[in-house]
This record gives structure tokens, sequence and C-alpha cells, in this order.
């Protein structure tokens, strides 16, 4: 488990980018990982964590919360409509609102239950067609229509392409953001989160290089 040692390194790069201590929030993300290594980082005081499926989450989480205080959790995968009930009164930040349909749920949802957890709208700044999230020339509007329906929109979330150099994608999404008024940038994994902080990432999400390899098998 090497918690503190991404700690370390998401300070020294705060540091270099000029960002205040603290500037940048650490999920874990713990989808497919064994209780026994989510609860170890639990035992070392994080709270913050990442899943990116509801079903798998419903699984664990209410159990660890049994156990220990001030988790906070966060989805950050696709998801499905019929799930966003479960979804919100089970996450307090949901980094996947990737369409129309979505929105509109969540936006009822919301109006019903009186609170809705922070949203991301997740951007696919690489215009992959068998990637989720909304298309960059879309982005203005959606965020305007998300507005109208009251949601709580606190950032854009991006997921670069696998094969592509993930700078000018942090660059782009820190650029939607700005031009919407948008304080969060939910950006950057275990691979390139201090690349993803010198562009602005506030959250960062980072699974194997804390927890080891997820074993899908
Ligand atoms: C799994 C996942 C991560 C974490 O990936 P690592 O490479 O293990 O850090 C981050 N973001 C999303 C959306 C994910 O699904």
């Amino acid at each position: 488990m090497s918690l503190e040692e991404i700690k370390a390194r998401i300070a020294r790069a705060e540091t270099e980018a000029g960002r205040p201590k603290g500037a940048v929030n650490l999920i874990a993300v713990s989808k497919v990982q064994p209780n026994n290594r989510v609860e170890e980082v639990l035992k070392a005081g994080h709270r913050i964590f990442g899943e990116n499926r509801v079903q798998e989450a419903v699984g664990k989480w209410p159990m660890f919360r049994e156990r220990y205080d001030g988790i906070e959790l966060h989805i950050i995968g696709p998801l499905q409509t019929n799930k966003a009930r479960q979804a919100m009164d089970l996450a307090q930040a949901i980094h996947s609102v990737d369409r129309p349909k979505l929105a509109e749920t969540l936006a009822r949802l919301a109006q019903e239950r009186g609170a809705c957890p922070d949203l991301f709208i997740q951007v696919n700044t690489g215009e992959e067609p068998q990637k989720a999230g909304i298309a960059p020339e879309d982005v203005d509007g959606f965020v305007a229509n998300c507005r109208t329906f009251d949601l709580p929109i606190k950032g854009l979330m991006c997921i670069p392409p696998v094969k592509e150099e993930p700078s000018m994608h942090f660059a782009l999404l820190a650029k939607m953001a700005a031009r919407n008024g948008l304080a969060g940038l939910s950006m950057g994994m275990s691979g390139d989160f201090e690349k993803a902080i010198s562009f602005g990432a506030t959250h960062v999400r980072v699974g194997s290089a804390i927890f080891g390899a997820r074993d899908y098998a």
C-alpha cells in the first residue's frame, strides 16, 4: 500500500505547480480491489474513495460506513438512469454526468429528494466513438442546460485516450471549465496525476498506484 507515497507526490506536484497545499483531492479508486486492501487505506486514515459501478459500491460501502466515520464516496463510472437514485443515496459526488437523459433524471430526483451530490460533467475530450461523455463542442450548451435544471455542477471530468499524451486533453478540459465558471477539474489517474495537477486538476482519481493492480479474474 503506497498511500503515503502518492500523497507525498501530490504535495510535491502542488508545490511545483505553484498551487496551495491541499488544493488537490485524492480519490482512492477502490473498484475491484479486495476489501482487505481497502480497509488498509481506511485504517491509514484516508476517507475519499471512488467506485465505478453502483452495484459494487452498494456491496461494500454501507458496511465500511458502519465502521469508519466520514467516508466520502465518488461515483466515477458510467451511470444508468435506473441506478441514479441508488447512486445519489450512496455518493457525495458523481463524476460521470455524460448525457442529457441522465441530467434530466438527476434533476427530477434532486427535486424529489431535496438534495443532490456534487456533479461533474464527463467530457469526451478525445472524441472517441466508444467512450462516454459530452462532445467538446456541446459542453457549453450542456452546462447551461444543467444550470437551468438547478443541478449542482461543480466541474468537468475527462479520461484521455489511452494511447495519447494526456496534456492536450487536460489543457482542453481546464479551458472549458474556466470559460464556464466551473472550479472543479476531475482528471489524472495512476499514470498521469502529476501532469494533471500541473494543468489544474482539483480531483485526481488514483487506483492501482495506491492499491496495486486490479485482479479481474
Ligand atoms: C479505474 C478508474 C480510475 C483509476 O485508474 P488507475 O489507473 O488504476 O489509477 C480512474 N478513473 C476512472 C474513471 C476509472 O474507471
